[in-house]
């Protein structure tokens, strides 16, 4: 069994002077006033022009994206190929809302497909709908609300953008995740992404949809879909996640007054991650799984279901995957032992990437949670560091 605890696997492509930079950020991650503040004041003194972009490039854009042009990552993407970690690069561009800006995000998710194809240490692709059509837009739909003649036209664009964007994946042969997000405009993606899967996974899995497990019918969602791509014909991909919006789906089920999506406690989260797997595992012949989680039980079941399975650990159709900056312990150690291993590496203009680099700092910074982790790993390989030294 692969162990999580070996740090200096876990940071061998981080130099001394990285690793350094690591911990810092870290320990200044774990002040929640400091975070909360920090992000306000990053987005006045971007507001204001002030000179700020340097500052970010060095620090925290560096830990957890790949730079701000798809040319900024290849040293990145290079330095985990050397470890046998591949990479998926997302076009982090948040908060869109014009035509003009849909275009130029489509046209930067086809170009990493392009150099994806040339690449073989970039397997696959990524993209959020949201980031290529106007939210408001995507909750009436999901609404079923009537949509004016603009508005169908509208919605007719945004269809057009992601079927270019599937069939250039498949003419490529590198597989496209479409990322979940918030419930109330998450039943159209859904049925986006079933239509894309049954147009071109009728070969292999290409188009990828994800799961949400933090939602209590995900697990029925599955096999429901999965009943209907064996009497279609069409293969199955699913990213497997918990979920990034837990607090957004709450609150808003709380003050509209609905029954919330949300499982009752993380314990039944954490069962029907575990669960989607097995589910996966067993019907590995129709479905491709990615494990996109930071947690170390669901990447150990994972593996102990692959050998309960008989699934090889290099097998295309499963893949463990980690955001950057997060998580080397699990990205690297498994990696190491030959496992499918991939890192989500943001990119794109720093002001546009804020609403992401702001949501890894939220993350970070509960000391019970991640970074206390993190932090904890990154102490333990300074102090080896130095004791070898
Ligand atoms: C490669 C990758 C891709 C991702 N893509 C997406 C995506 O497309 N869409 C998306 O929404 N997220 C995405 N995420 C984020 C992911 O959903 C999680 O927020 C994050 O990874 C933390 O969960 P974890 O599995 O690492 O495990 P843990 O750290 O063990 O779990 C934390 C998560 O558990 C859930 N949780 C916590 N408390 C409760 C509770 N009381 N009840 C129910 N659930 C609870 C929440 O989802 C929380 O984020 C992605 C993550 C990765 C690594």
């Amino acid at each position: 069994m692969v162990s999580f605890k070996n740090t200096e696997i876990a940071f061998q492509s981080l130099s001394d002077k990285k690793l350094q930079k690591k911990h810092l950020l870290f320990k200044l991650m774990r002040h929640s006033t400091l975070t909360r503040i920090g992000g306000y004041f990053i987005k006045l003194a971007l507001h204001l022009r002030l000179p700020v972009t340097p500052i970010l490039k060095h620090t925290i854009v560096d830990v957890f994206c790949g730079g701000e042009t798809i040319k900024d990552c290849s040293t990145k993407i290079n330095e985990l190929a050397s470890f046998n970690i591949k990479t998926v690069l997302d076009y982090s561009a948040e908060g869109k809302t014009t035509e003009k800006d849909f275009k130029e995000t489509t046209n930067q998710i086809l170009q990493t497909i392009i150099l994806a194809k040339k690449n073989p240490n970039i397997p696959f692709s990524v993209f959020k709908v949201s980031s290529i059509g106007r939210i408001e837009l995507l909750e009436k739909v999901d609404r079923k609300i009537h949509l004016s003649q603009e508005e169908q036209q509208e919605f007719n664009r945004i269809l057009h953008r992601i079927n270019t964007i599937c069939k250039k994946a498949s003419q490529s042969g590198i597989p496209v995740m479409i990322d979940a997000e918030e419930s109330w405009f998450q039943d159209v993606i859904d049925q986006i992404a079933e239509d894309m899967m049954k147009t071109y996974n009728k070969e292999q899995a290409i188009v990828f949809n994800t799961l949400q497990m933090y939602r209590n019918d995900r697990l029925d969602y599955l096999k429901r879909v999965h009943q209907n791509s064996m009497q279609n014909g069409y293969f199955l991909g699913f990213k497997v996640v918990r979920g990034a919006y837990l607090e957004k789906e709450s609150k808003r089920a709380k003050k509209i007054g609905y029954n919330s999506p949300i499982q009752k406690n993380k314990y039944d989260c954490d069962n029907d991650y575990d669960k989607a797997l097995e589910y996966a595992c067993e019907n590995i012949h129709g479905i491709s799984i990615c494990a996109g989680t930071h947690n170390e039980e669901s990447s150990r079941y994972l593996m102990q279901l692959m050998r309960t399975y008989k699934v090889e650990k290099n097998n295309p159709k499963v893949y463990f995957a980690q955001l950057m900056g997060m998580s080397n312990h699990i990205s690297h150690n498994l990696a190491n032992e030959g496992y499918n291993v991939l890192k989500y590496m943001p990119y794109g203009p720093i002001k546009d990437m804020l609403p992401y680099l702001i949501r890894r700092a939220e993350e970070n910074k509960s000391i019970s949670g991640q970074s206390g982790r993190e932090l904890n790993f990154v102490k333990k390989e300074l102090n080896r560091r130095n004791s070898v030294t």
